[in-house]
């Protein structure tokens, strides 16, 4: 995801690296590139219009910091921009009621990734201490309640179904069934149509007068660009929804709704999905988003992912050797053991950054690490501690020692250079608590 906007982005960056001052000519320039770029990721028109009107009124109204060059002063203004039309900040479920259990009703087309969120969800909301019943009233399609019940198995979720056909009655004694079997909270699936159709929409208003849930969520498949827009608009003037899921985003999305949505329905990003699998669910941070498009990576959550996923003391150590940068290709290659075990790679490898140019994206999927591992594995101990210690000479003897080629050794030292670099940069400015910026 964002991939080709981060690439655009980051060309238009370098082309101002050069520059002495911004002008109205060298910020026109980079106006129409970012422009241009954001376009062609299926942002919608106006949002793009804003979005670069805005960065240009605040690009000329700054006063010229001496210790800033005007590239990162772009980068922190575009970053500040793109956090801003993505809603600025996360906004959680609220699930407080005064009678249990509290509803988070689920609506959005066929095929968006309704039902799998809701297991998502409740496997979520169950860590998080709750006990969640699941309700199947996405009634017309047979498999979706077999969908439902198989994933609320895995998950170890209830699942409340009826034999009928009729979702009202089902979304009832859904409710009536949490609240005598002290389930706190209910998470309805709801039908969807192929497009948006007048019957479905009877139906969900229905649903949400009657059950008046506490969280209405529209799920929307990002793949489907400028369309998740329009479909955002669409239900929203219905069902005034609470908050949008955006799903597929591990796939070939160009990210456009992620960055328009906000901005169209005036509603927040509340989670992300980026897989097929249950734990493949992010919580919807702009800043952080921001900060990945800007091919920043987003350490804080992959740091949380691996809290999440892995042994306490082991990810302790990995936090404190970054923060204090002294991340070894040790380090680096006990982070891809790790990554193993933690899920989604393609979704982890975008949050480290420079990682997912180190591995060609064909490889995500076969989980193909070994010539690094290799590479790693036929350097001493001192070698992998400080890696410019590697000459020319024990290059070729590492290549040979791992089968690869001395291209590859060189690729992955430099790589691991730049990423140290990177690191470097984004813990500094997270100690000293201000936005992210790149050092050159
Ligand atoms: P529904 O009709 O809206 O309930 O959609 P489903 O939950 O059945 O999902 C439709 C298809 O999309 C299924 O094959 C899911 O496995 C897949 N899917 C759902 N979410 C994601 C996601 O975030 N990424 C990917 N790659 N596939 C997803």
């Amino acid at each position: 995801m964002f991939d080709n906007l981060s690439d655009k982005l980051e060309a238009t960056f370098k082309k101002l690296a050069g520059q002495a001052t911004i002008n109205e000519v060298n910020i026109g320039i980079a106006m129409r590139d970012i422009k241009r770029a954001l376009l062609s990721a299926d942002v919608n028109y106006k949002v793009a219009k804003k979005f670069v009107e805005e960065v240009r009124e605040k690009a000329l109204g700054q006063d010229v910091v001496k210790s800033v060059s005007p590239a990162q002063m772009i980068v922190k203004i575009v970053s500040d921009e793109l956090t801003e039309i993505m809603g600025g900040e996360n906004k959680p479920l609220d699930l407080n009621t005064k009678k249990l259990p509290a509803i988070v009703m689920v609506a959005g087309l066929q095929g968006s990734g309704k039902t799998t969120f809701c297991a998502k969800l409740a496997k979520r909301l169950k860590k998080n201490g709750k006990h969640p019943l699941l309700v199947a009233a996405d009634v017309y399609r047979p498999a979706a309640v077999d969908q439902l019940k198989t994933l609320g198995e895995q998950i170890d979720v209830p699942v409340f179904a009826l034999s009928e056909q009729d979702a009202l009655k089902t979304a009832h004694q859904g409710v009536d069934s949490a609240r005598k079997n002290g389930n706190d909270v209910v998470i309805v699936d709801t039908a969807g149509r192929l497009q948006v159709d007048e019957d479905m929409m009877v139906e969900a208003e229905a649903l949400k007068d009657q059950l008046k849930p506490e969280e209405l969520l529209f799920v929307v498949d990002a793949m489907i660009g400028q369309e998740a827009v329009n479909t955002a608009k669409v239900f929203n003037d219905r069902l005034d929804f609470d908050g949008v899921v955006l799903t597929k985003l591990d796939g070939d999305a160009r990210g456009g709704s992620a960055l328009s949505i906000k901005q169209v329905v005036d509603k927040p990003i509340k989670f992300m999905s980026v897989g097929e699998k249950v734990d493949d669910l992010d919580v919807f941070y702009p800043d952080r988003m921001a900060q990945r498009i800007l091919g920043m990576g987003d350490i804080v959550s992959f740091v949380e992912k691996a809290q999440e996923t892995l042994d306490l003391e082991k990810t302790r150590k990995m936090q404190s050797r970054l923060l204090k940068n002294e991340f070894d290709l040790d380090d680096f290659f006990d982070q891809l053991q790790q990554l193993k075990k933690m899920g989604s790679i393609q979704g982890l490898v975008e949050m480290v950054p420079g990682l997912n140019k180190m591995i060609p994206k064909q490889d995500l999927d076969g989980l193909d690490f070994k010539p690094i591992e290799a590479i790693i594995s036929s350097m001493t101990k001192q070698e992998r501690a400080t890696p410019e210690i590697i000459n020319g000479s024990r290059r070729q003897r590492i290549a040979n020692g791992s089968g690869t080629r001395v291209q590859d050794v060189n690729m992955l030292l430099k790589q691991f250079k730049e990423m140290k670099k990177m690191m470097g940069s984004v813990t500094k400015m997270t100690n000293s608590g201000r936005k992210i910026l790149p050092q050159n």
